[in-house]
């Protein structure tokens, strides 16, 4: 049970203005927050899960749920789905993007963000998902790696030092910036503790540093998305009429998606979403378009530093039917590179997908390699299905009996969807679900 904390008086007397007739705006904090998440296109749930949930009508794989523990699902574990506050999936979407787009996600833990877009490149799109902060970049590379993406570039460093190594590259870029967290006030009744008119202003402050940091990466004719998920004006409009007044090549974008939302209370200045009109906590979007036309660029691909005999050994001996990227060596790890150029000076922490790891003798398959793959990839598949006891086993980390599976490395899937790795030895699988994400 989350403590009861009062909404500070100061912040809904600032709300007073998206009251509607038939519902003031501080009614909100009497019901209960809304719940969603968002299907994996990369690895959908069957079709007889989804057809329980009620979809979110401003994102085409978005669902409302009620459920508390969606979290501890199997399907979950397998990244068919993000659990996403509907208003943070409509962000995403006004990226309008093509999937051999290059986008930087500027702020991006945990991921919510960043999973949807690295979701709809294909391998010829690259994205840099970049978080500041090292104790919430875990939970990124974490996300990243159960809805296995493999076209993106992860980085932990300050925006500013993010830039100074990258050019003019971006057909996209994404600020979805660290605000007041005014719309997190309902689900997270702590986050009121931390409220206060000097924390709105200097979250101002911070949003137009970011701003002004990131901007000037984006093309010529490319689309900046600018997001917050509060609700004053010190963050949202004027932090984007700052902007426009001191770079008259960005021009506001009124995106179609916006109809969904509110467009009055911010004078045409983006959108926001107010909980006592949709079924969402609460967000501001804005979209800024550069003025000129994009030069499509030609990427150099880095191919890579490796072609080791151990990982070949275990691509012929476990795997089938498919198509590897080119392999990165740093350290034991082995890395499957996206399609990327060499960037130089930039802190990475994860290019493309984590393949393994290797000693003198023996390869050993990452998580986020096995959750790239699908069954027809491997040899060996472990196939259970969700009603199957074992499904539950395995993600508590028990090692389980199997029948008819030669010795080696085995794909777990459950409805076809990987879970993970394990190693079968006559006739047990030693499971290899890693130890920090097992059911308890
Ligand atoms: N985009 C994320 C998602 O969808 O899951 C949520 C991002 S959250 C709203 C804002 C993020 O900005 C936080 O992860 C926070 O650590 C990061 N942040 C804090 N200070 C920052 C700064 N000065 N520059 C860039 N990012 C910062």
């Amino acid at each position: 049970m989350s403590k009861t904390f009062d909404v500070p008086k100061a912040f809904l007397e600032r709300t007073t203005v998206f009251d509607t007739p038939t519902y003031p705006f501080s009614r909100i904090y009497i019901e209960k927050p809304v719940q969603g998440f968002r299907v994996n296109p990369l690895k959908r749930p069957p079709a007889s899960f989804l057809s329980q949930f009620v979809p979110i009508p401003w994102e085409k794989n978005g669902f409302y749920y009620e459920e508390e523990k969606l979290g501890n699902h199997p399907y979950h574990h397998a990244g068919a789905f993000y659990i996403q506050e509907p208003s943070a999936m409509a962000v995403v979407n006004l990226l309008d993007l093509e999937p051999h787009h290059v986008v930087l996600d500027v702020s991006a833990a945990p991921g919510g963000k960043s999973t949807h877009i690295a979701s709809l490149l294909s391998n010829e799109g690259l994205l840099i998902s970049n978080e500041i902060d090292s104790t919430r970049f875990q939970s990124l590379l974490s996300n990243i790696e159960r809805m296995g993406i493999s076209n993106t570039v992860v980085t932990n460093q300050s925006p500013k030092d993010l830039v100074t190594h990258l050019p003019q590259m971006f057909d996209r870029i994404l600020v979805d910036a660290p605000c007041s967290g005014e719309g997190l006030f309902r689900k997270d009744p702590s986050s009121r503790l931390q409220w206060s008119l000097a924390l709105v202003e200097s979250c101002a402050i911070r949003q137009k540093e970011i701003l002004e940091t990131v901007f000037d990466r984006l093309k010529p004719g490319g689309i900046l998305v600018y997001s917050t998920c509060t609700f004053s004006r010190e963050e949202n409009e004027q932090v984007i009429l700052d902007f426009l007044a001191k770079h008259n090549d960005f021009e506001l974008y009124q995106h179609p998606l916006f109809a969904h939302f509110n467009t009055k209370v911010t004078q045409g200045v983006g959108a926001k979403i107010l909980p006592n009109e949709v079924r969402g906590e609460g967000h501001y979007l804005a979209v800024l378009r550069r003025q000129g036309s994009v030069v499509p660029k030609s990427f150099k691909p880095w191919r890579g530093n490796t072609r080791s005999a151990i990982f070949n050994q275990f691509v012929q001996e476990f795997l089938k039917d498919v198509t590897l990227p080119f392999t990165f060596q740093h350290k034991n790890l082995f890395y499957g590179l996206p399609h990327m150029e060499e960037f130089r000076r930039l802190h990475i922490v994860r290019a493309g997908i984590l393949l393994g790891e290797f000693s003198d003798t023996r390869f050993t398959p990452a998580h986020h390699f096995s959750h790239v793959l699908s069954p027809q990839h491997v040899q060996r598949v472990l196939a259970l299905e969700l009603k199957d006891d074992r499904v539950l086993r395995y993600l508590k980390g028990e090692e389980l009996a199997v029948e008819n599976i030669e010795d080696g490395w085995t794909l777990v899937t459950v409805d076809h969807l990987s879970l993970g790795w394990g190693k079968v030895s006559k006739g047990r699988l030693k499971n290899h679900y890693p130890k920090g994400l097992r059911l308890i």
